[in-house]
């Protein structure tokens, strides 16, 4: 049989190669990856200071143990320079070649990063994995008090949840008029916006920063709206990007993600792509449940029953404890009427289309645990 080479060891590898072997224990399977292999939930990121772990207790398997559960052979710390879709060869940086059968490409995702004027925006951090969370945990525990989020989205929102559950003073600057604006409703955002609030965030929203600069006890923070401020750590949370370069250069078709279509097979014979790195079907989904979905379908189609990918309605949970909230439904690029209800313990917002059918829901709040499944089985008929 013909072996599967996989490129990443995030939750897209890692679950495909799960996914895998629960159908065939024998193929020849190699994971690469740049990382050191070892197994984490990268959303466990944005919650880990609330829960008392750091990036070495985040590691729930190490990647010897996945290697021997999987029967896999994993080569951590081994970037992938270059990669021949004529020859089936890859290019590692140690200057190996080695030729795959079939390849899965699962890349992830790079934090967008702007450059800010200053002398200070080489200190920005990102976190967007185990070296970029030690990094960070590093950064905190240097007499850290105040720590400034660019980006209110949900990886935005949630860093900052996280860090008030340990009394950091938090500032969250954010382009839009109210957190998650490309998520949820406006009244939804204003009640998170306000739960936050209450709990010590300090908001600046419409605006970005003007300018970055060090100063001695920190960094001091000019926003374009004229306001300032100072702190002692500024994160990046702007969103990310599929990583897609390895993919173009090698000549597959790309747009916002490595093109795939349902089958997750890319433009290139015998390659795949699956995780944030993918656009499936026009669609980039950087979430896990369409990682988990896509990989057990790709694991059917590697051990010969070609399978569709087929996406059940999936909610989006966003993880600001102080106040919840879930989205789902087809909400994005749809032209929507959203029917809000303010009620005491949050937003209950419908989305309905224009032939008036609900097609999602978001809600913020305690009634998320209340309304929840309702509204998803609702959305599901
Ligand atoms: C802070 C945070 C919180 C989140 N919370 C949620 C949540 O609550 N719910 C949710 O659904 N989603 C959440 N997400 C998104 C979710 O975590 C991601 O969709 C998912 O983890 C992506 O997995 P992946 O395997 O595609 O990418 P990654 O985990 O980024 O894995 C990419 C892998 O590719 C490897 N790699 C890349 N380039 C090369 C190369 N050239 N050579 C070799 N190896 C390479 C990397 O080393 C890595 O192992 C969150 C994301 C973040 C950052």
């Amino acid at each position: 049989m013909q072996s599967i080479t996989i490129i990443g060891s995030g939750l897209a590898g890692y679950t495909l190669a799960r996914e895998l072997r629960k159908l065939d224990k024998e193929t020849l399977l190699t994971i690469i990856s740049r990382d050191a292999g070892d197994f984490y939930s990268k959303p466990m990121l944005s919650t880990a200071l609330a829960q008392g772990k750091d990036a070495k207790t985040l590691v729930m398997t190490t990647a010897e143990k996945m290697a021997e559960q999987l029967k896999a052979k994993i080569r951590p710390h081994t970037k992938v320079t270059a990669l021949d879709t004529v020859k089936q060869k890859l290019t590692i940086d140690n200057g190996d070649v080695v030729s795959y059968d079939r390849l899965i490409l699962a890349l992830g995702a790079d934090p967008i990063r702007i450059a800010f004027s200053g002398d200070a925006n080489d200190d920005v951090l990102s976190v967007n994995d185990l070296d970029d969370y030690a990094h960070f945990r590093a950064k905190l525990s240097d007499n850290v008090k105040r720590v400034a989020i660019v980006g209110a989205g949900l990886i935005g929102c949630e860093f900052a949840n996280d860090l008030l559950s340990q009394d950091y003073q938090v500032d969250v600057i954010g382009l839009g008029e109210t957190p998650l604006d490309r998520l949820i409703p406006v009244e939804a955002g204003e009640a998170l916006k306000t739960a936050l609030a209450d709990a010590g965030v300090h908001w600046h929203l419409g605006t970005t920063i003007e300018e970055l600069n060090k100063d001695k006890s920190g960094y001091r923070v000019v926003l374009q709206n004229g306001e300032s401020f100072d702190c002692d750590l500024v994160i990046s949370a702007i969103g990310l990007r599929s990583h897609t370069e390895l993919a173009k250069q090698a000549g597959l078709e790309i747009n916002r993600g490595i093109v795939v279509d349902s089958l997750l097979q890319s433009s290139a014979k015998n390659i795949y792509a699956l995780g944030d790195c993918a656009e499936v079907v026009g669609q980039v989904l950087p979430y896990v449940m369409p990682i988990m979905h896509g990989a057990r379908a790709l694991a059917k189609t590697l051990t010969g029953e070609p399978t569709d990918v087929v996406y059940p309605v999936m909610p989006v949970i966003v993880k600001s404890t102080l106040h919840p909230v879930v989205v789902a439904g087809m909400i994005y690029g749809n032209e929507i009427d959203w029917n809000i209800i303010k009620m005491d313990d949050g937003i209950k917002a419908i989305a309905f289309n224009i032939e008036e059918k609900m097609i999602g829901f978001c809600l913020t709040g305690e009634i998320v645990n209340k309304e929840k499944q309702a509204l998803l089985k609702e959305l599901q008929l």
